[in-house]
């Protein structure tokens, strides 16, 4: 184990993407092995010292800073495995928490298998996409992080640890899970708060009959220490290609969205091999779209809307696919001169640039401004989405604030992000977030679909679950962190704590 004290040195451990200043720890501790996380933890315990657990320190929400006690980083515990293939669907790689993303995808890319999660930000630790259930552009077809966790090792506060295997045991109709630990056997109870039927990263999972492994995943630092994972990947796509849309008026790009997302789901249902099948879907509104128009300048002035989309192709069938694209895309009623076409996968990392440029630059203006980012993360059911992009309108016009909005329209999920440069502005932008989030809870949806609560987000989670449900999380953590020490702040108001 690592310590290092002279604050100079560990500056670097109190900033993440959130914009969030004032973190703050005595020390932080570097575990070499996994024997040093649970040495470590179980003598944190006995001092009752905080521990925030920093992976890549990439996160929106504040959740990998800490504000007092301790920080543990799994930076070293970074191996990857060979890959093991199962059959010719799937493949296994075990990694340690603090494999990046980028070396893991492209470890398994190698021997052409996939690991599909794709969130933008590939520098992440897979410890940190694991604890945040990241997802990104490719959930459309492939899902979240949770669907690739076959295993998880993991050590609790007080240093004991637990080999957690997908489908080995199960919540019972009182949400009462029994396991094992190397401490011996632990019996937890869910908590009983009503989450939503959709994507959704808000909260410690408690669905019906829920699977132990899926309680740890999204549990953004606060039960556990993640040391190792087990991954599903299975075969790469053979090729790929994509478009952006622009369309001059946003109901037709929701229009072309529908048109894309029926077809794909009649695709999958009737296991069509020569029909349109997206890899993702995106939007972005006219405000993302204009503010990288200097990187790009094919963006028209007139742009209202913008969509990319992905096909993944397996087979031989790549004119196919891309003349039926073609054929959609021209009955629509889109000029075909305007898509900007990828037909290759150099090409496609075009896109993807693209598309991580916006929430770049929007981080390049948070940091200008030093007033933490305001980005929503709201999901919400099917058909709901036109009518929570009005309302979000309406909100940014009462103040005028800059904003832009851009993210995964095949799930109903999206980033509306408000760029304060005041303190006063900032507190606007509290308020429009809260109304917002209040209008996706009223809808159905969640306030948070990829990138968790963290500490800046409780305001907005209480709106789904209550205070009743705060306390019910609370009584739910210290059954697995008895002192309440680890990742506090995350996810509900650490007073609920003590
Ligand atoms: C440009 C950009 C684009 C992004 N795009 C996406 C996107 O498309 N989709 C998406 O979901 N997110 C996205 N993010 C957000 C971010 O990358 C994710 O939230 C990511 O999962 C954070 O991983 P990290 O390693 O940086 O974790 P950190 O930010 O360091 O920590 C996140 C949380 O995980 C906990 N944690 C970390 N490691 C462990 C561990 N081993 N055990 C237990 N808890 C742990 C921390 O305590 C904290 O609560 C983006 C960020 C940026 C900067």
């Amino acid at each position: 184990m690592i310590i290092k004290k002279v604050q100079d040195t560990i500056q670097n451990y109190f900033e993440d993407n959130s914009g969030v200043t004032g973190s703050n720890a005595d020390f932080v501790a570097i575990a070499e092995t996994e024997n040093d996380v649970s040495a470590f933890l179980s003598e944190m315990s006995k001092s009752k010292t905080p521990v925030t657990i920093a992976g890549a320190l990439t996160g929106n929400t504040a959740s990998g800073l800490a504000f007092g006690g301790s920080v543990l980083s799994l930076e070293k515990l970074n191996k990857i495995s060979e890959v093991k293939k199962i059959d010719n669907n799937e493949a296994v790689i075990t990694v340690q928490s603090g494999a990046r993303i980028c070396d893991i995808k492209s470890k398994a890319q190698s021997e052409s298998w996939m690991y599909p999660p794709d969130p933008t930000e590939k520098n992440a630790y897979i410890g940190g996409n694991i604890s945040t259930n990241a997802s990104g552009g490719r959930g459309f077809k492939f899902g979240v992080t949770r669907d690739y966790i076959k295993a998880l090792k993991i050590v609790f506060s007080d240093g004991s640890y637990s080999f957690i295997e997908r489908g080995k045991w199960f919540a019972d109709k009182n949400g009462e899970i029994i396991f094992d630990t190397s401490n011996g056997k632990k019996h937890i109870v869910l908590p009983k708060y009503h989450l939503p039927v959709i994507k959704n990263a808000a909260g410690y999972y408690n669905y019906l009959n829920a699977d132990l492994i899926d309680v740890f995943i999204g549990s953004e630092g606060t039960l556990c220490v993640i040391v190792e994972a087990v991954l599903k990947l299975i075969p790469h796509f053979k090729d790929a290609f994509g478009g952006i849309i622009f369309f001059e008026n946003r109901d037709s790009s929701y229009e072309f969205v529908n048109k894309i997302k029926n077809l794909s789901k009649k695709t999958k249902e009737e296991k069509w091999e020569n029909s349109v099948s997206a890899m993702s879907l995106e939007y972005f509104d006219r405000n993302a779209l204009l503010m990288i128009k200097n990187d790009y300048p094919i963006i028209p002035a007139n742009v209202e809307a913008g969509i990319m989309f992905e096909q993944d192709i397996y087979e031989n069938n790549f004119d196919i696919l891309m003349d039926k694209w073609i054929e959609i895309i021209s009955s629509s009623g889109i000029d075909l001169g305007k898509v900007w076409f990828a037909s290759n996968l150099a090409e496609q990392e075009e896109f993807r640039a693209f598309r991580h440029r916006i929430p770049e630059r929007v981080n390049e203006l948070v940091k200008k401004n030093k007033i933490p980012k305001v980005g929503t993360d709201f999901a919400v059911p099917e058909g709901k989405l036109p009518e929570i992009i009005d309302f979000c309108d309406k909100e940014f016009k009462k103040t005028g604030i800059f904003n832009l909005t851009f993210g995964h329209v095949g799930e109903n999920h999206l980033h509306a992000n408000i760029v304060a440069s005041n303190k006063e502005e900032y507190e606007q932008c509290r308020q429009m977030y809260a109304d917002i989030a209040q209008k996706a809870v009223e809808l159905g949806g969640t306030v948070s679909a990829e990138h968790g609560i963290g500490k800046l987000k409780h305001v907005f989670l209480e709106k789904m679950i209550g205070e009743k449900g705060f306390k019910e999380m609370a009584k739910f953590k210290k059954s697995l962190d008895k002192f309440g020490i680890l990742g506090q702040d995350n996810i509900f108001p650490k007073i609920y704590l003590f």
